[in-house]
């Protein structure tokens, strides 16, 4: 039976990125060695970090005065290196789920850091609008997509500080105005990579700001420089960084996906808005993830929600249990997740509810 996957993260990759990490574990760049066992020094690494780095650029439209660094860690080690690197005294963050919430804390080591707004008292079913970023903030974070809450912040808030945001869970699945940005980071095994890298894009002139002592791994002006070689970096995750970037090109970039990605939404949210069965955790369609899609059972049809469970993962549904923070559904329909997938969910919930 055809499996369809819907996990969190580690998620769904293209099959083009499947093949090439199968290609270069047997064979990198024609070495005869595996990417696995060859040096992260040897000239086909380089040009495989070169080019994974290019191809970000290329993608997302990085203008000049920004680099692109690949780094290990995590998404969670940028919640300490983006304040450690950015904040002189003061930042503040929109809480908007548990990621934002872990970011947060960690700013807190380092400075005043200020919660602006936070959607805490509706179990982030919702994105905060119209509060006040203080004036004096070195830099106002968000998280753009809230993975686990399934709500997404499309377009950048209007704001007079540079943004710094985790992108972790929605980069590369749109276009991004770069520019607006002190800071992006974003841990790669959502939609782009293995677990294993975190990519972070920086605007140059905003580091060396700060006057506390960084070491020098924390350090991002290290990592600029050595053009992300400065320790041995995840070889293999980089690697499968650059075809699953070489696949996004090929299929026409950023504002391509953009359009699969909002038609696989719209498929989705549609069916649960139309089956009884169902209701969205997230009311406002402006602030609906278009990566991941929770949902629950209706008030009257509670005692469903471990059948449809079963259901669904009989006929191939895997990862849409969700986070046991909202409970219900969540289905990850990430970057490579194809249309037919969601369309074959959609299928077993009409199913599901015809036989109830
Ligand atoms: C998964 C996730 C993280 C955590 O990433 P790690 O690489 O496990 O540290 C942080 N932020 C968001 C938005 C995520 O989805």
């Amino acid at each position: 039976m055809k499996k369809h996957n819907f996990y969190a993260g580690p998620s769904i990759l293209p099959q083009y990125t499947l093949d090439k990490s199968i290609e270069g574990i047997k064979d990198f760049a024609g070495t005869g060695l595996s990417i696995l066992e060859i040096s992260h020094r040897s000239k086909e690494f380089i040009a495989c970090m070169n080019d994974t780095i290019s191809l970000c650029r290329e993608l997302l439209d990085i203008p000049s005065g920004y680099q692109v660094v690949f780094l290990g860690g995590g998404a969670s080690t940028q919640f300490a290196m983006v304040p450690m690197n950015l904040m002189v005294k003061k930042s503040a963050y929109l809480i908007t789920g548990s990621w934002a919430s872990k970011a947060f804390k960690e700013a807190g080591f380092f400075g005043e850091a200020v919660e602006v707004a936070s959607s805490k008292d509706k179990n982030f079913n919702y994105i905060p609008k119209n509060y006040s970023v203080p004036s004096d903030a070195d830099y106002f974070h968000i998280t753009t997509n809230n993975t686990i809450f399934g709500t997404e912040l499309k377009k950048e808030p209007d704001v007079a500080v540079p943004l710094v945001a985790d992108m972790s869970s929605d980069i590369f699945s749109r276009p991004v105005d770069v520019s607006k940005y002190a800071a992006i980071y974003a841990g790669a095994q959502k939609n782009l990579a293995p677990a294993g890298v975190t990519m972070i894009i920086l605007k140059e002139d905003l580091l060396g700001k700060v006057d506390r002592p960084i070491p020098s791994m924390f350090d991002y002006r290290t990592h600029i420089k050595a053009e992300s070689m400065f320790n041995t970096p995840p070889c293999f995750a980089v690697y499968a960084a650059q075809q699953t970037l070489q696949w996004l090109k090929d299929l026409g970039g950023v504002r391509v996906m953009q359009k699969k990605n909002a038609e696989k939404a719209a498929i989705l949210y549609d069916e649960i808005d139309r089956n009884k069965l169902f209701v969205p955790t997230v009311t406002d369609p402006e602030d609906r993830s278009v990566m991941n899609i929770c949902f629950i059972m209706a008030d009257e049809y509670k005692e469903l929600e471990k059948p449809f469970n079963e259901f669904a993962k009989s006929k191939g549904m895997i990862g849409i249990t969700g986070h046991r923070s909202v409970g219900g559904f969540r289905a990850s329909t990430y970057n490579a997740l194809p249309k037919e997938s969601v369309q074959a969910l959609v299928q077993v919930m009409k199913e599901f509810e015809n036989n109830n």
